[in-house]
């Protein structure tokens, strides 16, 4: 009998990560038939298109082994319980640390799961080829053995340039001056600190969480990252010639451009409508999964395309109440309250409002000539793939955001 080899992927929750992970889980089955794939799955906190996605690919043709992992162990408390804020406030001063302590806390889990589902389910003849593991989830490092784990990177390596410097900054840095600009050798200029990501000023553990992610990144047999050198010619060259990184692999774009999965349930009234419109005449404006906006913005934004006169197709998500920490939420058609009295009857034969939207499909559309876009990796990527000019408001994660600075 041929021997097998097993691949373990563990994506991190959320659709930025999950997606471009399993396509690659996709493209390493499909070119290297020796490979059995096994995804192992945690549930999120809220979002509804996730776990729609997460359903499609248990019914899905693609051979793989899905394990849902059980519910978390709870953590235990940390050693000087008084600096850190109780769980929920945490979530709210710092996403980034809530987010690891969660996945940290499905550490158990995970080594059970590759125990009992992976090895002693598979064919003798099959041994542990790998596990592909999300960066958020460097603590499993304790787990497998560092020389079988890869580390996935679903950002760009400019970013991954910014993560892999934070031990070497943390050691020289002196002052937070706004002021000032950081050298990192995967951007090509110096970078301003004003315009740096927020974890790095947050003083909540979400700074610290990234840094202890980052000093473990480079005991990774090595780092496979959403990207292409066409692309980041600057950013991929300095981490392949990095001293800092272990091997570091560009394998993108990896993208899932159909994407019926996570289409939404607006998805045919969208390209119908879309159908009607003439070629390139509709700004495609869209926030990734957690972008959302308060009703004085969403006024702002509404006066804004109702006087620009163009035609739109605009993804609108209700945030969360204030103080809890949620995804925001479809409107389900209803925007009673929420867009300016009278906007939808006034732009009816103008524009479109949706909930969440299928974003490969729309960009891919001939009547969509721009993209208003958060500027999430995979929006930009998908983007780029259709020739789709980007108006970029920069907004969370590894971008700028202003609302968390602290000064
Ligand atoms: N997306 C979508 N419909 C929406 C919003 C987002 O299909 O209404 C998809 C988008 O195509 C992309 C992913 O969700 O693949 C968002 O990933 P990105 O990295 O752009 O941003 P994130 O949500 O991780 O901040």
């Amino acid at each position: 009998m041929k021997n097998k080899s097993e691949l373990v992927f563990m994506p991190a929750q959320g659709m930025g990560h999950i997606v471009s992970m399993v396509e690659f889980a996709k493209r390493q089955h499909d070119q290297h038939q020796r490979f059995s794939i096994t995804i192992l799955l945690v549930k999120p906190f809220h979002p509804p298109s996730y776990n729609l996605y997460v359903e499609s690919l248990a019914v899905s043709d693609t051979g793989f082994r899905y394990v849902h992992l059980p519910p978390p162990l709870p953590l235990p408390p940390p050693p000087q319980p008084q600096l850190q804020p109780p769980p929920e406030q945490l979530v709210l001063t710092s996403p980034e640390k809530n987010f690891s302590d969660f996945l940290e806390s499905y550490k158990h889990h995970v080594r059970d799961a590759i125990v009992n589902h992976v090895l002693s389910s598979s064919p003798a003849t099959t041994r542990l080829a790998g596990l592909v593991v999300d960066f958020f989830y460097t603590p499993t490092i304790d787990i497998a053995d560092a020389a079988l784990t890869f580390l996935f990177f679903p950002s760009g390596a400019a970013f991954l340039g910014l993560m892999l410097h934070l031990p070497i900054r943390h050691t020289e840095l002196t002052v937070s001056d706004p002021n000032s600009v950081t050298h990192f050798p995967s951007y090509a200029n110096p970078v301003p600190t004003s315009v740096l990501p927020a974890f790095l000023f947050n003083k909540h553990g979400g700074y610290t969480c990234l840094l202890n992610h980052a000093r473990r990144f480079r005991e990774k047999k090595g780092i496979i990252v959403n990207t292409f050198k066409e692309l980041e010619s600057c950013a991929v060259k300095s981490l392949v010639d990095s001293t800092e990184s272990p091997p570091v692999y560009a394998v993108g774009p990896l993208q899932d451009l159909a994407g019926d999965a996570r289409s939404g349930s607006d998805r045919e009234e969208i390209v119908k409508w879309l159908d009607e419109q003439p070629p390139s005449s509709v700004p495609f404006l869209c926030f990734g999964s957690l972008g959302s906006f308060g009703p004085p913005q969403v006024a702002e934004i509404a006066a804004a395309v109702e006087k620009s006169g163009h035609r739109f197709l605009w993804s609108i998500r209700r945030p969360p109440p204030q103080g809890v920490f949620e995804t925001p939420t479809d409107c389900g058609g209803d925007y009673d309250g929420f867009l300016p009295e009278g906007f939808l009857k006034r732009m009816e034969n103008r524009g479109m409002v949706c909930g969440w939207a299928p974003q490969t499909t729309v960009l891919g559309h001939a009547a969509v000539g721009g993209f208003v876009s958060h500027c999430g990796w995979n929006s930009i990527l998908e983007s780029l793939w259709v020739g789709v000019p980007i108006v970029t408001w920069a907004m969370y994660a590894e971008q700028l955001s202003r609302k968390e600075r602290t000064w």
